[in-house]
């Protein structure tokens, strides 16, 4: 329960619907495949690197420009990456508020496509922006108007909630005519095995968006970072704050990466279980889109249940999913991917 806001708020606030993030239950004993985080636990290398970490050391401020972490970003890109390709930022949530305050005048726009995260129309309405939804469900597709433009385009992909992966020669033909910056965000891509990190940092207006919490299993510790263009770099870098990634959360994520091997057969294990619950699901009768991320767009078969029905009866037994009560949505589950036995959990709940 939230208290009402103070008038003394901006207009924009006044009127805002804040983002929901998915809910973190305190209950015992539950199947979490709610929040697409992962179900493996991160790099064990990470506790070495924490019992370094010299607690004396906390009375100083973070290196302000976290380099160490940037170079190891750098190297993971290649292509040429430079650390002043990448900008770091606690979670890729505050990369995107960042890009928006960077790339928007106060006349300007936010487009993206619907559906995708619901965040993205959030942080356009704090800021009181236009927003340029385009639409692509529910054929797949992705049409862009001739006249279309925005000050940024947010682009998911893979997508969320949707899981489809958009073809990347209409990402590049997109981006090479669109006049303004484009935010590619990438939370899922390790699960696609395909990136446009070689677009952002070719093209002068493009941006892909990262982070930690997804395939590396650090969704707690918050970590994301754009990478692309020098001078876009050099922008969101003047206005963030100095210290943005604490002196514990640049040990962490240098550990994590430094362990690429660790993330990537949890990568694998999340999307051979993927297959198998895809197939469950298709063989009793479910609508499953393909998915190229770590959960799955899917809807009941018709004539039992509808999804609301269906994500309350599982809830009952624990296992909590994902569910909205909103135009285009309300037909679908998005059910993260979790272990087998997660899994197996879920579909014998399915059986009420
Ligand atoms: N982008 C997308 C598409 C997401 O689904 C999420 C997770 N809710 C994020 C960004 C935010 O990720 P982070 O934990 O790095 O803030």
């Amino acid at each position: 329960m939230s208290n009402p806001v103070s008038l003394l708020a901006r207009a924009s606030v006044r009127a805002l619907s804040p983002y929901i993030p998915g809910e973190q239950p305190k209950m015992a004993d539950i199947v979490k495949l709610n929040t697409n985080e992962n179900p493996y636990p991160p790099t064990p290398s990470i506790r070495a690197a924490l019992d370094a970490l010299r607690v004396e050391d906390l009375r100083l401020y973070p290196d302000p420009g976290a380099d160490a972490l940037r170079r190891r970003i750098a190297v993971l890109h290649g292509h040429g990456c430079d650390i002043g390709n990448v900008l770091v930022a606690n979670g890729s949530d505050e990369a995107l508020r960042l890009a928006i305050d960077a790339f928007c005048e106060p006349d300007g726009s936010v487009g993206y496509v619907e559906p995708s995260y619901s965040l993205y129309p959030v942080l356009a309405d704090i800021r009181g922006l236009a927003k340029r939804p385009l639409d692509f469900w529910p054929d797949l597709d992705w049409r862009v108007p001739a006249d279309y433009s925005a000050s940024v385009f947010l682009l998911t992909n893979p997508n969320a909630p949707t899981g489809h992966l958009f073809d990347k020669d209409a990402i590049r033909a997109f981006c090479e005519t669109f006049p303004g910056v484009v935010v590619i965000d990438e939370a899922y891509a390790d699960f696609a095995g395909v990136s446009c990190v070689d677009l952002a940092l070719s093209l002068p207006n493009v941006l892909v968006c990262r982070t930690l919490s997804k395939s590396y299993s650090l969704a707690g510790l918050r970590l994301g970072w754009l990478v692309g263009d020098a001078g876009l770099i050099a922008a969101l870098d003047a206005i963030r704050d100095s210290y943005n990634i604490d002196r514990i959360a640049q040990v962490v994520a240098c550990a994590a990466l430094d362990d690429p091997a660790w993330m990537q057969a949890n990568v694998a294990r999340i999307v051979a279980s993927r297959g198998r619950l895809t197939d469950a699901l298709r063989a009793r009768g479910w609508t499953v889109a393909d998915s190229a991320t770590n959960f799955l767009w899917a809807r009941p078969p018709a004539g039992g249940p509808d999804a609301q029905a269906v994500f309350r009866a599982l809830r009952e037994q624990a296992v909590i999913v994902r569910h909205w009560n909103a135009p285009r949505l309300r037909d679908f589950l998005r059910i993260t991917v979790g272990t087998d036995t997660q899994c197996d959990r879920l579909l014998a709940a399915l059986e009420f």
